[in-house]
């Protein structure tokens, strides 16, 4: 492959990789209209249907976005106030923002250096009395290390909510994420693999009280119009997103192999001389939401993509324990995390990314 055009090569289009779903959701629209059910309604529960049995969970309870998935995935626990959560030092700032706004506490847990997941080797030491649960997050589309993470998680009756807004259809031990602890907390965000025309979430549970008093929660903590049983919130799933994401679903594997195949072209060709390339291990199915590439040069590389016409982006240039808003909230070092957030760059790795484009990304970055 030679570089015969210099055409912009965009890290993400959301219109061309949504284009192919479009003429079936403009049908299913017109039925929407006719029948003037807005919320709540059968497409909702058509996608709750086939969310659960996509990833062979019992349960699904849809909802309003990612991060009220992860918020009602722990406020379903009635955990006490000030109680303590183990999260990864290096996840998106959404997964610190639901434990913080339960009034929790989150205790961060360095990565392992390769594979950017929660070091599950060193849990154990900051579990305390006030632990109660771990909040492991499947960052690029990789499992964490659940079977290390359940294991502990028995021994000391800990709850497990899994952070999965990038990693739908990942597994590990061919297990879904999603499906092994007590709550799979989803983002549908446009850019996730699996991603709406807007916001949307969605909870996995196989424990039936659970998605009773979540789908509870979710409407005004009422089971039964005009009576409530709990202090809920306002967080459904929209009807119009439930009618894209049902139609998307039915392509979440064709995504899914269509971004493993770009991700192996990277594997086989970037110049692993010149970069840390994302981990792969036997057992692991990984989904690739980012693929990423790490250097010392970064910010230099990013510039020089750039100037070829290839965009790029960060996941994610500061750490959680840098945040303003959060800082206050821990005085340790992070060293794993920092090193991760000041080398990673993600390269452009979308369903609406060809071949093409990835090979002439490699063959300009290799030349870096
Ligand atoms: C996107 C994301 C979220 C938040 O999802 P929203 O739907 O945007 O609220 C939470 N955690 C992680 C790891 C994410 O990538």
């Amino acid at each position: 492959m030679s570089l015969i055009n210099n055409s912009p090569i965009a890290y993400e289009n959301l219109s061309k990789l949504n284009e192919g779903f479009i003429p079936s959701f403009q049908d299913k629209l017109q039925d929407f209209y006719k029948k003037g059910w807005y919320i709540l309604g059968e497409n909702v529960k058509q996608f709750e249907t086939a969310f659960a049995l996509y990833n062979k969970s019992n349960h699904c309870i849809g909802l309003a976005n990612g991060l009220d998935a992860l918020i009602l995935g722990l406020r379903v626990f009635d955990f006490t106030p000030g109680s303590e959560v183990i999260v990864p030092s290096n996840t998106y700032i959404a997964t610190i923002l639901s434990i913080v706004q339960c009034g929790l506490k989150p205790v961060l847990v360095e990565p392992q250096l390769d594979t950017y997941n929660i070091d599950a080797k060193l849990i154990e030491h900051k579990i305390t009395k006030k632990t109660v649960a771990i909040l492991p997050v499947h960052l690029y589309g990789k499992c964490c290390d659940m079977s290390s993470i359940m294991q502990l998680a028995e021994a000391h009756n800990l709850k497990v909510i899994e952070d999965c807004a990038q990693s739908h259809g990942a597994s590990c031990n061919n297990t879904l994420s999603g499906t092994w602890g007590d709550i799979g907390a989803f983002s549908f965000y446009p850019t996730k693999n699996l991603g709406a025309l807007g916001d949307a979430g969605a909870i996995l549970t196989k424990d039936e009280e659970i998605s009773k008093k979540l789908k509870a929660l979710r409407n005004y903590g009422s089971e039964k119009k005009y009576y409530n049983q709990y202090i809920g919130i306002n967080s459904r799933l929209d009807e119009i997103q439930a009618i894209f994401l049902n139609i998307k679903l039915q392509s979440l594997d064709t995504i899914t192999e269509h971004k493993r195949m770009l991700a192996k072209i990277y594997m086989d060709n970037l110049d692993k001389s010149k970069f840390i390339l994302p981990k792969v291990e036997k057992d692991y199915f990984d989904v690739y939401h980012i693929f990423n590439v790490r250097s010392k040069h970064r910010d230099e590389l990013k510039t020089y993509l750039a100037e070829n016409n290839i965009a790029t982006e960060i996941h994610y240039p500061l750490a959680p324990n840098r945040q303003e808003a959060y800082k206050h909230l821990w005085n340790e070092a992070f060293p794993i995390s920092e090193e991760i957030h000041a080398t990673t760059l993600s390269l452009p790795i979308s369903f609406a990314t060809t071949k093409e484009e990835v090979y002439r990304v490699i063959e300009t970055i290799n030349k870096f």
